[in-house]
């Protein structure tokens, strides 16, 4: 059986847990124990674990992301989310140096905030970043709020980044969904731009089956102008995306057996050294 790696999970264990009702629509109790249960019966030998949202959006402290990666001995890395002030970069990256054996990345939530990626509040996240070798993930695209900022959560806005800090390793995460094709250029045009394939499906609801083949077409149509897939690595969401879902989704995309590997885990384990 395939071996996988998850680069992209949440989990909180909170009644005020926005992912809720993901979870719900999902069929998923969204619990440690569950997660760590689906994750062998799935063949995921490691996940990196996100901040989920908490009431009004707020990201779920990071200690609370650490200790939760503590209790699944050594399958959870954590990601340490930072939040455009400057208060929160400063404890973001002090976390991170006092974690240092186990933090994997940082993460910024574009389109939650007013801010773009390139806003000067990020760089000295930025700078440790690059110095310890620590990728960044980017939430772009489609946001989980009603009110989320489009503009700011835009995937082309990390162009500007990218350009500005060639060493810096950037993820864009969600594929930028729905814009398939300006995440395809950017995996393209950049050495350290990379992208994962989490949460693109939630759920059944209509037209559930043609829009699961809709993104099969788009991702696999993004590896064929990136010319291969070292780029793109998987990601389910928990639990915004089943575990089955999101394998069904890697198994439908019509690339050589090498890329299928290349994105379940093998560009993972480069990029995070995991
Ligand atoms: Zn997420």
């Amino acid at each position: 059986m395939q071996k996988v790696i998850d680069a992209h999970i949440h989990l909180s264990e909170r009644g005020d847990d926005a992912l809720l009702p993901f979870a719900k629509g999902n069929g998923l109790r969204y619990d440690l124990d569950e997660l760590l249960a689906e994750m062998r019966g799935h063949h995921v030998e490691r996940g990196l674990l996100l901040s989920p949202p908490i009431e009004d959006w707020a990201p779920l402290p990071n200690e609370e992301v650490i200790r939760l990666c503590g209790r699944s001995k050594g399958a959870l890395l954590p990601i340490v989310t930072v939040e455009p002030s400057r208060k929160d970069v400063a404890a973001a990256v002090g976390l991170a140096e006092q974690n240092k054996r186990s933090v994997k990345g940082f993460k910024v939530r574009l389109g939650y905030h007013r801010a773009f990626a390139f806003d000067p509040v990020f760089s000295d996240v930025y700078d440790y970043a690059e110095a310890e070798g620590l990728p960044v993930l980017f939430h772009t695209g489609d946001t989980a709020s009603t009110s989320g900022d489009l503009a700011c959560s835009h995937p082309l806005t990390l162009d500007r980044l990218a350009n500005k800090r060639e060493e810096l390793t950037i993820v864009i995460c969600h594929f930028g969904n729905p814009w398939f094709e300006d995440v395809a250029e950017l995996i393209y045009k950049h050495p350290k731009v990379y992208t994962d394939m989490s949460g693109l499906t939630t759920g059944g609801g209509g037209y559930a089956r043609k829009f699961t083949e809709w993104l099969a077409k788009k991702v696999s149509e993004a590896v064929y102008y990136a010319g291969g897939a070292k780029k793109i690595v998987f990601g389910t969401d928990y639990p915004v995306t089943r575990y089955s879902d999101a394998l069904a989704l890697v198994q439908m995309l019509e690339v050589s057996e090498t890329d299928r590997e290349r994105i379940l885990w093998r560009n993972a384990k480069e990029l995070f050294g995991l």
